[in-house]
This record gives structure tokens, C-alpha cells and sequence, in this order.
């Protein structure tokens, strides 16, 4: 697709504050300044109508949706989940879902495992990519796409903090290993940033939510950033930030289908 030099490949635009519209119509105009194509995350149910209004009046924007939310009431919300994802050229991903042991309680656990089988079943049913979270849970993650046989459909671990080892097992599995700003700068994860083949790399700025890149850290995570978090990851690795932002964009347009308009 023409125009498009980088894909920021998780992000929120409408995240803590759905209000913030013009905020969100903001953020995208920069990156769109930019050349940043943005993969939008609508992960519960209530900001899927004001998430794909946004796709449909920017360009470069496209939507991953998912129903992450234990008290919805599912089987009406996943109705309408395939539903959109049938009729929203928009909507390319399912997601952001997964585990995350760092929050919540201990009783949700079994809960968010079913979903997690769900959504994969869903993103089966709907043929997309699954956008998948991962909170200090890469086994039992792994386990479940294994189980689940997602790689049926493939997809991208998002802010991928597993070992090297785990990132090998993930791309075995049919999925990306998508690397944000934290990964430019944590002496911890650089290891892990080296060993992921050229072929299999994601970036993202996971805006709001996540630390912006090196040289970023005290201001606010946008969009337009992702274009820092290529240079970042792009200098861990030793390598040419150009050849970076080539294959990270190439690796999204083929993840996502963005080529298939
Ligand atoms: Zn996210």
C-alpha cells in the first residue's frame, strides 16, 4: 500500500479517557504526518463503535477488536463481535487478548483462559490475526495457542518480554514478536531484541499505556513515536534503522492483509 513508512502495529487511541476525541483525531494526524499507519485496539466491547468511526475517517488507521472483559455478558457480545468482523473492511485483528499474571486476581485466571480459547476459536471463524497480550504468562500462553491450534490463523504477541527462547517457540507457533519502547532502552530485553529473525518483527508504541522509546521517557507515548522505536530497537540490534523500517512495515502489511483492499 502506498504511503504507509511505518505501522505502529498496538496502539490505543481511545484508551483511558474515551471522551478524548479530538485528542485521538490529533494523535492520528501526526503520525499521519509521519507516514505511521496505526492498528487500532478496541479490547472491550463499549469503544468498538467510536474505534472504527476513527478507521473509517482516517486512512491510516485499521481495528483490532476483542471482547476482554469478564462481566460482559458473551454470547450476545460475541455475536456481534464476528458480526463486525464480517462487515468492517476496517477491522483486521482480533484482540488485544490473553493473560496477564501481573493484575488482577487469582479467580479470574480460569476465566481469562477461556477467553483466550474463544477469541481463537473466533479469529478462526472470522479468519484474522490475533493480537495477543501477554502479562508474565508466556508458558501458559504459548500452551493455549499450541492447544488451540492458532496458528491456524497466526498473528502477534504485543509487547513481547518472554526469552529468547520463548519468541523462538512463538514463531514456531505462526506468530510475530512485537517489540515497544521499553525494548529500546532495558538492558534486560536486549538479548531477546537480537534474536528475533528480521522476518518476524513487530513495532509498537502501545500508546497510552506503555513507556515511550529512548530519549522519549518523561513525555506522553503516541502514535507518531513508533517512528523512535524503530531507531531504538534498530540500534540494540546494530543494524540499519532504514532496513528495520522496511521489513518491521513489510512484516505488518502481511500480518495484517493490508495489501488486500
Ligand atoms: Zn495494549
Amino acid at each position: 500500500m502506498v504511503g504507509i513508512r511505518y505501522i505502529d502495529a498496538h496502539a490505543h487511541l481511545l484508551g483511558r479517557d474515551r471522551e478524548d476525541i479530538k485528542g485521538a483525531q490529533l494523535r492520528i494526524e501526526r503520525a499521519a504526518e509521519l507516514g505511521v499507519t496505526i492498528i487500532a485496539i478496541a479490547q472491550v466491547p463499549r469503544i468498538w463503535e467510536e474505534t472504527l468511526k476513527l478507521a473509517e475517517e482516517h486512512d491510516n488507521v485499521f481495528v483490532a477488536l476483542a471482547a476482554a472483559h469478564p462481566d460482559d455478558s458473551m454470547t450476545e457480545t460475541f455475536e456481534r463481535l464476528v458480526t463486525l468482523c464480517r462487515d468492517e473492511p476496517r477491522v483486521v485483528g482480533i484482540g488485544e487478548i490473553g493473560l496477564d499474571y501481573r493484575q488482577g486476581k487469582p479467580s479470574d485466571i480460569a476465566k481469562r483462559k477461556d477467553q483466550l480459547r474463544e477469541h481463537i476459536q473466533i479469529a478462526r471463524e472470522v479468519n484474522l490475526p490475533l493480537v495477543i497480550h501477554d502479562g508474565k504468562a508466556t508458558n501458559d500462553v504459548l500452551k493455549i495457542l499450541d492447544e488451540e491450534a492458532a496458528s491456524d490463523v497466526g498473528g502477534m504477541i504485543h509487547f513481547f518480554t518472554g526469552t529468547p527462547k520463548q519468541a523462538q517457540r512463538a514463531i514456531e507457533l505462526g506468530f510475530f514478536i512485537s517489540f515497544g519502547g521499553p525494548h529500546t532502552y532495558a538492558k534486560p530485553l536486549a538479548e531477546l531484541v537480537r534474536s528475533v529473525p528480521l522476518d518476524r518483527i513487530l513495532v509498537e508504541t502501545d500508546s497510552p499505556m506503555l513507556a515511550p522509546p529512548k530519549h522519549h521517557k518523561d513525555e506522553g507515548n503516541e502514535p507518531a513515536l513508533v517512528v523512535d522505536v524503530v531507531k531504538g530497537i534498530a540500534e540494540v540490534r546494530g543494524m540499519d534503522p532504514e532496513e528495520l523500517r522496511e521489513a518491521t512495515t513489510a512484516n505488518a502489511i502481511r500480518l495484517f492483509r493490508l495489501d488486500e483492499d
